[in-house]
């Protein structure tokens, strides 16, 4: 079994020039590091009290997916626009370059359900700050995020500013 950190890729200048891609997928392709990769995201939640993990699209469905099974409670997807077929809350938000917009299920979870916000990378932390929002939006009462990879050097921690737990597998 290979230590998941072993298995993160770099790809420099992906999507675009500058910028250094944390690639998950080689710790996907291994059942002994995918393993270790999500308990180890799940680590920080046993024992607390959850209704459900919400992935944000795409990676973090991936991941959401398995901790939420790890977990043992649901899964609820935050996706790009015009992907969910049922009634949706939608929110706008800006990126470095550009705007973007999250979606979510009005429906997806009971007012004052206990989730956690999960996606693979945290950059600047923009779209997972988006998701909360989108998530709390809807009803539901964020306990905590989460991420596999963090990349500290762009400090998004720094702003970071829900009462609720950030939690990085691994910072960069
Ligand atoms: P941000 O909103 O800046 O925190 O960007 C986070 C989103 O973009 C996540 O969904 C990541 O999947 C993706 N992302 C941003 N930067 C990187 C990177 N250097 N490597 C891999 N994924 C990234």
């Amino acid at each position: 079994m290979s230590a998941w950190t072993d298995l993160l890729r770099d790809i420099p200048d992906f999507p675009q020039p500058g910028i250094l891609f944390k690639d998950i997928t080689p710790v996907l392709a291994d059942a002994g590091a995918f393993a270790e990769a999500v308990a180890a995201m799940a680590a920080p939640w046993r024992g607390i009290r959850l209704d459900a993990v919400v992935g944000v699209e795409a990676r973090g469905f991936i991941l959401g997916a398995a901790l939420a099974r790890e977990l043992d409670v649901g899964f609820v997807p935050v996706r790009k626009p015009g992907k969910l077929p049922g009634h949706t809350l939608s929110l706008d938000y800006g990126l470095e370059y550009g705007r973007d917009r999250l979606e979510i299920h009005a429906d997806a979870m009971p007012a004052g359900a206990r989730v956690i916000v999960i996606d693979d990378v945290l950059a600047t932390g923009g779209t997972l700050k988006a998701a909360v929002q989108l998530v709390e939006r809807q009803g539901a009462l964020v306990v905590g995020t989460g991420v596999l990879v963090e990349l500290g050097f762009l400090a998004a921690r720094a702003t970071w500013d829900h009462a609720a737990p950030l939690h990085a597998a691994a910072v960069y």
